[in-house]
């Protein structure tokens, strides 16, 4: 789903501009140039299918900002833009609950406004645990974060927030003050570390006059940064981003070292991460399969390496539909693995044969022609041993089938 921003801004070369910027963050854009438009588009469709709104300062029909609460008062988040860059207005429009404001002063700040809404969309599925004892300061941080569309939750105590996290594994960041009814702040991040490293969850730990050694104490017991209340609004959120990032940008890079650049199936050492994994809890029944395409360096030849990578891709797909409960892999090259655990032999080699099937069925699109590929398979069934042994008879049965003339499936 795309989501919608009202841009509400009455000079005419600041709306193209802003236009344009929010485009670019692949977000729809209505917009409006005074409050009483805003009002109309807010009366014909629902608030909330907007992200945010991104509002002027100061408009014809709103000078002082009217326009910026209105659209909280509608459970809008706002991010305020303002030509007016005196401390006055700067604190006035910080004493309201926006996102964050923008100074029209250069350039630099489109590309900010931009990179805050794809993170404003991002934050949607991200899980912040906030801890305290303390009810007020916990209820004023959460509703810091709901403002950035963040999905908040809050625990009382250490052992709740421990709850908490097992339930909620989408939860990339917890704030937790020192003081805690049950147990400290740094005893908390010692527990939670026992299962979540700091790669996969940031933690920050806050407290009210924090020392030189409770900062250290806190990041030697895991906690990836520390603030020391009272933080402005705007540190606040800086630190809060910094730390989510760390952990999505973790994940991203986790995800690139696992993955097969072309086809996007997870490629040899993610596979056999997995299939040693499988392994270990002792399967009733396991099948590792070889499958390899039928004269592709003719295919190549024939047809050119771009469509050679389409039919790698298209195999990949179909691979991953046809054994969505199974491990699969590139190997390389036009090789590809299957292992399939907990599911009788005939059964493994009839999905796989009908796989082999699908693919031979296949006509691949070459500008007007179609064009038909095969592929062979070997499958080892062994129960013991390691996979390296199953990988060497799955490559015999494999060679076996090549050379029985291709398109077929041979297994022990
Ligand atoms: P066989 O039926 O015996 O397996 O014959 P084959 O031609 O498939 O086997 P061979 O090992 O001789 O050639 C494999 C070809 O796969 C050669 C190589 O150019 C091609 N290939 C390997 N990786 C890629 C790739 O990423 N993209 C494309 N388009 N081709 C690739
Ligand atoms: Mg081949
Ligand atoms: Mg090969």
């Amino acid at each position: 789903m795309k989501y919608k921003i009202l841009l509400v801004e009455h000079d005419g070369s600041s709306l193209r501009v802003l236009k344009r910027v929010i485009g670019k963050a692949n977000l729809d854009v209505v917009t409006a140039t005074t409050l009483t438009e805003a009002k109309i588009i807010f009366e014909n469709s629902t608030p909330e299918s907007f992200l945010c709104a991104v509002v002027d300062y100061a408009l014809p029909d709103a000078p002082h900002g009217e326009a910026i609460d209105f659209a909280i008062a509608s459970f809008v988040p706002v991010i305020v833009i303002t030509s007016q860059t005196d401390k006055d207005v700067r604190e006035r429009i910080l004493s309201k609950a926006v996102v964050d404001y923008i100074p029209k002063s250069n350039s630099q700040i489109y590309e900010y406004l931009s990179r805050l809404l794809t993170r404003l969309e991002k934050n949607r599925d991200v899980g912040v645990l906030v801890v305290g004892g303390n009810t007020r300061s916990r209820n004023d941080i959460y509703a810091l974060l709901n403002r950035h569309n963040f999905i908040s939750y809050q625990a009382a105590n250490g052992e709740k927030a421990l709850e908490m996290l097992n339930q909620n594994p989408h939860i990339k960041l917890i704030i937790t003050d020192q003081k805690l009814p049950d147990m400290t702040g740094v005893d908390l991040v010692s527990k939670v570390r026992k299962t979540h490293t700091k790669e996969s969850l940031s933690v920050i730990g806050t407290s009210e006059k924090g020392d030189a050694a409770l900062l250290a104490n806190f990041i030697k017991s895991g906690a990836n940064d520390y603030l020391r209340r009272p933080y402005c609004h705007e540190e606040f959120f800086c630190r809060i981003l910094q730390n989510v990032e760390y952990v999505e940008q973790i994940e991203v890079i986790k995800k690139t070292a696992n993955t097969d650049y072309l086809t996007k199936l997870p490629n040899r050492r993610h596979f056999f991460a997995q299939v040693e994994k499988i392994m270990h809890s002792k399967p009733q029944s396991v099948s590792l399969a070889l499958i390899d395409l039928d004269y592709f360096k003719t295919v190549n030849d024939n047809y050119g390496h771009d469509f050679g990578d389409v039919v790698l891709k298209e195999t990949a797909r179909m691979m991953q539909k046809h054994f969505a409960q199974d491990v699969v892999s590139r190997f390389g090259g036009e090789e590809f693995c299957v292992f399939l655990s907990n599911i009788e032999a005939s059964a493994a080699k009839e999905k796989l044969d009908a796989f082999r099937e699908a693919i031979s069925e296949k006509s691949f699109k070459y500008k007007d022609q179609q064009v038909h590929c095969t592929l062979s398979i070997g499958i080892s069934h062994k129960r013991t041993g390691k996979i390296e042994s199953l990988l060497s008879t799955a490559d015999e049965f494999l060679y076996k089938a090549k050379a029985r003339g291709r398109n077929c499936i041979v297994d022990e």
